[in-house]
């Protein structure tokens, strides 16, 4: 349905600006679905909750989900189609459960999905690549919109349509609430004590990004300030750590840095959260702007 809609957009010479989300919509993707709606004809937004690149099974089962509610958000957005689908009507070549797929069934994510989330949640970006390469095939859209919460993200799947060579992949700066905390939407999950705790991610990006404008360049001096802004709260840190967005590397890169992104993921009691910050961009705390990644314009 959505390869035919899309087929006849481009047929009316309408150029289609793909939006890839899991539903529970909140203001982020609204931005995501507002830069489209300026920059292309139509505007199309996947809703799939894609059990591929979920680990744990109990995170995948209680992922907030309202397709109704996310509907409404959209045509306000001016969004101009939403469709979603099950693994099989995704994958008809594929088994219908994902503990049946083969390690050859999944998208090679590249070498950007090295540590960080890759190591933290080994097959996550494996499952991100194999969905969104799905959703470039059936939309064959000339653009698509990715936020910066999810850093690492966008390094794969900018790799991703290098390879394929298409979409345009545009990165949208990440939108925050007044409190700092990057909107998400597993926030919904987070109790209020967790919600508070939530807030120490940005805290301890923003003393980050202080630290960067005093000319400190050693990504040990980063690690050490953010792990004791982090340490004031009961959040169980996983990383928080610094890397060149220019010269991606698993590992902490070597000083002095030259640009840099600081990353956080944490868990708020059984919620994870990850947050990041280009240290040397000039951010406000509502998320107003955002730099460049690699080769990338931030049109
Ligand atoms: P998700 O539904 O979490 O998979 O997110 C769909 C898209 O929205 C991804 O490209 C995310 O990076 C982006 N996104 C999520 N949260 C935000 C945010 N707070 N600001 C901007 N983009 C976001």
């Amino acid at each position: 349905m959505a390869q035919l809609w899309c087929a006849d957009q481009h047929a009316r010479g309408l150029r289609v600006g793909l939006v890839p989300t899991m539903g529970a919509l909140h203001e982020g993707h609204v931005s995501l679905v507002k830069r489209a709606a300026a920059e292309t004809d139509r505007v199309c937004v996947s809703l799939f909750v894609n059990p591929l690149q979920f680990g744990e099974a109990q995170d995948f089962e209680r992922y907030p989900r309202d397709f109704t509610a996310d509907c409404d958000l959209l045509a306000e957005a001016g969004a101009h189609m939403a469709f979603t689908g099950s693994l099989d009507q995704f994958f008809p070549d594929r088994p219908g459960q994902v503990s049946e797929w083969e390690p050859s069934d999944f998208e090679d994510p590249g070498p950007f999905a090295e540590g960080l989330e890759g190591a933290f949640r080994p097959g996550h970006f494996e499952g991100v690549a194999t969905i969104v390469r799905r959703l470039f095939e059936v939309c064959l859209p000339e653009r698509a919109y990715f936020g910066a919460k999810d850093y690492q993200q966008t390094l794969v799947v900018r790799d991703l349509a290098r390879r394929m060579g298409y979409p345009e992949v545009v990165v949208c700066p990440t939108l925050r609430e007044a409190s700092g905390l990057a909107r998400s939407s597993r926030n919904e999950l987070l109790n209020p004590e967790e919600r508070s705790a939530g807030l120490f991610l940005s805290r301890a990006l923003y003393a980050a990004r202080g630290l960067w404008m005093l000319g400190e360049r050693d990504p040990m001096a980063f690690e050490a300030l953010m792990g004791s802004v982090l340490g004031q709260s009961p959040l169980e840190v996983e990383y928080a750590t610094v890397r060149d967005p220019k010269a991606w590397t698993p590992g902490r890169p070597i000083p002095p840095l030259r640009q840099a992104v600081a990353l956080i993921a944490a868990r708020a009691g059984s919620v994870r959260l990850i947050d990041n910050m280009e240290l040397d961009a000039g951010e406000g705390p509502a998320g107003a702007a955002s730099r460049s990644l690699p080769g990338e314009s931030d049109r």
